[in-house]
């Protein structure tokens, strides 16, 4: 691309920190502008839950250091709201009415929080959400006040919620509507052997419940009242059951938008040059063969750089997502991968061993040979190696009780295997 390309990249999360790696990986010179309506620039999102129990600090919160956007002649915007995208004339509206030009654009704008309706909740200063550093910084601001605290969702953000709580000393109740935790990532097994350790740390679990009124005395929550009729004495409520993407600009602009903004194998939208990457986007994903949205770091991450490098001028494919989710909870380390509970009529084949005792277990879901999805409890070093056998779509006939033995490593891998795993480094 000519020194005079205008990139502008809306959200300043993973998949806008991708493309600016992206873009300058094929372009040195265009001009890079990176709007975000936050007041930080890019940081890590699920370090939110750690900077609230001091694991991280301000100076380690942030990807990358300011002289990162100076060495790459990147502008950064904070605080700075695009409110909507002219596709013609190819510019973007901030809040503060400025027009800012672009010839390659990336809409990177992520995921808002689902608020589910909950009577009373409305208008109650500790009543939180849990997914930016200005979240976690406002409960740390009334951390005195809170002693107890209901948290409504039992996926990775109302744990991780919890589990910061918990450590700074907040007795926490968590309510999850299904009859498991982790019950979008996860299998029963594996969230069953989690909610065992987090019961163990001192979090209280219920299930198949969830928060239906908010009882408060002069804007003080007093007790949180379950749909089961059952309620919870609390001084806080945190609504953690996920997020959507947000589309509602792109949609506002003429872009095609499902449930999130739609791409091509180029990560570009239906509109030429606007490209869309991240938690707001639907992208191709290498196991359900269709566009998703898969809402996890490294797939943003992936996205984002891809898509920069194609608005900079390469033309290469996504190569597609797959689910991985990582979680840590008080020395128990859980992964799952791909398909982890897969459709009974779907042909596929399930083998597993559980070891109570020690707090493992291992899955593998197959299907003619090949591996779908995995998840590992406990033993977890390995599972690189189970990713990429997922991705690269090989046969792991015959090897299957040594992936579920501890053992497993790349010493089991027929040789073409391995010199393909290493050229894809
Ligand atoms: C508590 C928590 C824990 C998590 N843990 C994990 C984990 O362990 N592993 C994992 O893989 N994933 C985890 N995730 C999910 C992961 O953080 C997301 O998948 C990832 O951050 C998505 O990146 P993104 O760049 O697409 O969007 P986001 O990180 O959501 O960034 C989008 C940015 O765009 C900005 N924006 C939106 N609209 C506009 C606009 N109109 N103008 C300007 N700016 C705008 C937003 O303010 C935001 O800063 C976690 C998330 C949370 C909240």
């Amino acid at each position: 691309m000519s020194k005079e390309t205008k990139y502008v990249i809306i959200g300043g999360g993973v998949a806008g920190l991708g493309a600016i790696e992206g873009i300058r990986e094929v372009d040195k010179e265009g001009e890079i502008t990176l709007v975000t309506m936050e007041a930080y620039p890019p940081y890590s999102r699920p370090g939110i839950s750690y900077w609230l129990y001091g694991k991280l600090d301000d100076t380690t919160m942030p990807l990358r250091d300011d002289s990162f956007y100076s060495n790459l002649g990147v502008t950064l915007m904070t605080d700075c709201e695009a409110t909507s995208i002219d596709t013609k004339a190819g510019t973007i509206k901030t809040k503060g009415g400025k027009d800012i030009p672009f010839d390659r654009l990336l809409i990177a704008t992520g995921g808002s929080p689902i608020l589910p309706p909950i009577d009373g909740a409305e208008g109650l200063d500790m009543v939180f959400s849990f997914t930016t550093y200005k979240d976690a910084r406002e409960i740390g601001k009334k951390r005195d006040k809170i002693k107890r605290a209901v948290v409504v969702g039992g996926g990775l953000i109302g744990l991780k919620a919890a589990e910061a709580l918990n450590n700074i000393g907040v007795k926490v109740t968590v309510l999850e509507l299904m009859d498991r935790i982790l019950s979008l990532a996860f299998d029963k097994t594996a969230g069953d052997l989690v909610a065992k350790g987090l019961v163990e740390a001192g979090i209280e679990i219920i299930t198949e419940d969830t928060a239906q009124k908010v009882v408060s005395d002069g804007g003080k929550i007093m007790e949180i009242v379950l749909r089961s009729g059952k309620s919870v004495e609390a001084d806080a409520l945190i609504l953690a059951i996920g997020v959507r993407p947000r589309v509602e600009l792109a949609g506002g602009a003429g872009i095609d938008v499902g449930r999130g903004i739609l791409v091509d194998e180029r990560l570009m939208t239906n509109i030429k040059d606007i490209y869309a990457a991240g938690d707001a986007s639907e992208a191709y994903d290498i196991i359900y063969r269709e566009r998703r949205v898969t809402p996890i770091l490294p797939n943003a991450y992936g996205q984002g750089k891809q898509a920069g490098r194609n608005m900079a001028g390469t033309d290469e494919p996504y190569e597609g997502g797959l689910s991985m989710n990582a979680i840590g909870f008080y020395g128990l380390d859980t992964i799952s991968i791909g398909l982890v509970d897969p459709p009974e009529n779907g042909g596929y084949d399930v083998l597993v061993r559980l070891d109570k005792e020690n707090n493992i277990y291992r899955k593998l879901v197959t299907k003619e040979g090949r591996l779908f999805g995995a998840v590992l409890v406990g033993e977890v070093e390995r599972a690189g190696i189970f990713a990429s056998l997922i991705r690269d779509g090989v046969s792991i006939a015959g090897l299957e009780e040594t992936m579920l033995s501890g053992e497993f490593g790349h010493v089991h891998m027929d040789r073409d295997l391995r010199v393909k795993r290493l050229e894809r480094r």
